[in-house]
């Protein structure tokens, strides 16, 4: 897990998960691809194997050992709902999340079809966790937008869109049940560039739905230089958070033995002695 986050609607994230394959136009210049492939090759590095997809079951259970509320992006290096992730592991994934309910976990996916399917089902519970909050990527509008309706499909507590990075003019969303919305550019080398006008479309229609509205930032090669202020001022609105009282050692300690007695020996989590200190 890593603390202090550069990302701008997070504190920390984490990583049961590394690696992915490319789906859509979003995902041209994914950050976590060029990370992960510096590294590759590199002896006893965790991007070793680059972007290839493997699970991390040794990272499984470290929600359980950060005693103190984090809002904790949950895969920021993978996709959750790919395929080659079995169901039994992203449930694992769900459960820690349920039971580690002093963090506010955000999940984002771009594979909504499954991720509706999973909430429907074996996941049904994670779903209705008001500490769990199930977003989908919206780049465009042949691959973005059907996701947002897989998403309302999925019996979700809090359901939020990153609309990141936002390729072109999006027109009217339905914005339906939907919790929260992160607007941002492209940014690094090659980065598409993002209309204003884009931009102030999405703000106004959240604002007419009482949506909550983050923008992330303008992106493009300079970031930094072009900010992240909209029409004057920064928007940095969240949807209402639940935070839960942070167990004492012992209970926590006996809810991650729980968690590990249920999951058996199959992903081999990380040993529970690291889950008292
Ligand atoms: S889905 Fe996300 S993590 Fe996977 S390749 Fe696309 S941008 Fe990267």
């Amino acid at each position: 897990m890593s603390l202090n986050s550069h990302i701008e609607w997070t504190d920390a994230t984490w990583n049961p998960v590394r690696g992915c394959v490319k789906i859509s136009p979003g995902c041209k210049h994914c950050y976590a691809e060029t990370f992960a492939e510096r590294f590759r090759g590199v002896k006893g590095h965790p991007y070793e194997q680059g972007f290839d997809l493997r699970l991390v079951p040794e990272k499984l259970m470290e929600p359980f050992s950060w005693r103190s509320p984090k809002l904790v992006f949950v895969n920021s290096m993978s996709d959750l709902f790919q395929d080659g992730i079995p169901d039994t592991y992203v449930e694992a994934v769900s459960q820690v999340m349920t039971k580690a309910n002093w963090h506010t976990y955000q999940v984002l996916t771009k594979r909504s079809e499954r991720l509706a399917r999973l909430l429907n089902g074996r996941l049904r519970l994670a779903a209705e966790q008001e500490h769990v909050w199930w977003g989908v990527s919206v780049e465009d509008c042949k691959y973005g937008l059907p996701r947002i309706d897989d998403l309302r499909r999925a019996p979700a507590t809090v359901r939020f869109l990153s609309i990141e990075p936002l390729l072109e003019d999006l027109g009217k969303i339905d914005l339906a049940g939907i919790t929260w919305v992160i607007v941002g550019g492209e940014s690094g080398p090659g980065a598409r560039p993002m209309k204003r006008e884009w931009v102030s479309s999405i703000r106004d229609q959240c604002k007419a739905s009482g949506v909550p509205f983050f923008f992330k930032q303008w992106g493009g090669v300079r970031k930094i230089k072009n900010g992240r202020m909209l029409d004057g001022r920064t928007y940095d609105e969240y949807p209402r958070r639940v935070i839960n009282p942070v167990p004492d050692r012992s209970a926590c300690y006996s809810s991650a033995q729980a968690l590990l007695r249920m999951f058996g020996t199959p992903f081999a989590p990380m040993p529970l002695v690291q889950l008292s200190s």
